[in-house]
Parts: structure tokens; sequence; C-alpha cells
């Protein structure tokens, strides 16, 4: 077979050159195999012997085996949600119900506030109500267990993961997900999946929301306006506007 014994030729003629590096680098130490791109044009030397074929991607479409994860709002807990990103004057913190869709859409059916200091650049759950909120919601029927969106406000300063963040992602979330989600008062959002077990991996969420409108009904903002009030303790924005179109021209 031709092609064999012409494919080994090149490979020993490889094989040697390898070697040859090998030798190199143990003669001279300090050479890197930057001598083996030839060989594989997809690596790249990142740091010294270590070679990096491709990066990691999320796989999309029908190459992957699931469609990718997003997060979904209804409009209605959109608008209550940036509602309560509006109102909060620094920081504020808001927790979402998600039910998990076979199409890995992480859907979020109701939001609750849970007990928490905010303050210009922090917010703080309150260790000691925390428990009895949450027993509080299961003695209303609800699925705590489904209780895996946890949002924040940055106020009036950008809206991202800061380093802090990110520690709190690491460490303190006691379940094998968690979805976070930071907002600010323009409505500038971003939502992440964090998976812990059975193998940990973070991935930045899309996040969808369905007939998106931007007014509130009187009920809705003092419904919205008695949760925050309830278990929150902080600064909050007396009057706030979801935007300057709509039916009550966007005045909460
Ligand atoms: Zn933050």
């Amino acid at each position: 077979m031709q092609i064999f014994s012409r494919w080994k030729q090149e490979w020993n003629a490889a094989w040697e050159h390898i070697q040859e590096q090998i030798y190199n680098l143990s003669s001279e130490g300090k050479k890197t195999w930057h001598g083996l791109g030839y060989l594989f044009e997809q690596a790249r030397a990142t740091n010294g012997l270590r070679f990096n074929f491709g990066n990691a991607r999320l796989i999309e479409d029908n190459q992957a085996i699931a469609p990718q994860p997003r997060l979904v709002m209804s409009e209605t807990v959109f608008r209550e949600l940036l509602y309560y990103m509006r109102r909060f004057r620094g920081e504020g913190q808001v927790m979402g119900f998600i039910d998990v869709h076979k199409d890995n859409a992480f859907i979020v059916s109701e939001l609750v506030i849970p007990p928490h200091t905010a303050g210009p650049a922090s917010a703080d759950l309150d260790q000691d109500k925390f428990p009895f909120w949450l027993e509080s919601l299961v003695e209303s029927g609800k699925d705590v267990t489904k209780l895996r969106m946890q949002g924040h406000s940055h106020g009036d300063i950008a809206s991202y993961f800061s380093a802090e963040d990110i520690d709190t992602i690491r460490e303190e979330y006691a379940c094998d997900w968690m979805v976070s989600v930071v907002g600010n008062r323009l409505g500038i959002f971003h939502a992440r999946l964090d998976i812990y077990r059975p193998i940990p991996i973070s991935i930045s969420l899309p996040m969808f929301v369905e007939n998106l409108t931007t007014y509130a009904e009187p009920n809705e903002i003092l419904a919205w306006s008695s949760k925050l009030e309830d278990t929150q303790t902080g600064e909050l924005i007396e009057t706030v506007e979801l935007s300057h179109k709509g039916r009550n021209n966007g005045k909460f």
C-alpha cells in the first residue's frame, strides 16, 4: 500500500524532528516546542511545554446533545425584575424559582425578595432570617428546590459579575447548579449558569423575554412594592420609571 508507506515515511521524518526537538530541549533547557507547530497546525504553545489544541466553547445546534441553555422570562416576570433593579439605590437582591424544560430553557416562574440588607456596594443576606424565610415559602406551598436564581443589582454602576460576585458563586451556593443574574438601574443584565456537580462548569446564559412591553399596572406596582419592602432593608428609590413610553407613561 503506497499511501501507507508514504505516510510512514513522513511520520518517521516528523518523529525524527520531534526527537531532535526533545534533544535540543534537554540540552538547552530553555527551548520551547514552538518548532512542533508545523506538525500540528492548530496547536499553539501557550506556556512553555504546554500545547493548546483549540479552545473550549459551547457546541451548538445539531452538533450538540441538547439545545443551548438559556434563561427565559415572561414579560411580567421581566418587568417585575426591572422594577426591583430600578428601585434599589445601590445593590439589592432578588431570587427566582426556575423550571427547567427538557429543551434546556431555564424558565423563571416567580421572583421573591430574600431578607437582606442592601448598601451602596453590597447586599448581604440576613443569615438569621433566611432559614425562617425559606420555611415560610415551604409553608405557603412553594418548592424551594426550584429556588435557583440568585439576582442582584449594581444600582447606578456597570452591570457585570465582580470578583466578589464570582467568589460568592464559587463558594456559597450549597446546590448542584445555580443561575446568577446581575443587573443595574439602566436595565442591563448578564446571566450565567454554574454547574457544581458532577462536573464543575460555568456557562454564560442568554436571556430571553417573551412579548416584552414596558408598562406596569397600578396593582402590579402595589404588589411588587410590598414584596420588596417586606423583606429588604436598605435605601430604596421612591418612584421609578420603567420606560418613557407605555400605557401609564412608565411610572411606577
Ligand atoms: Zn455584584
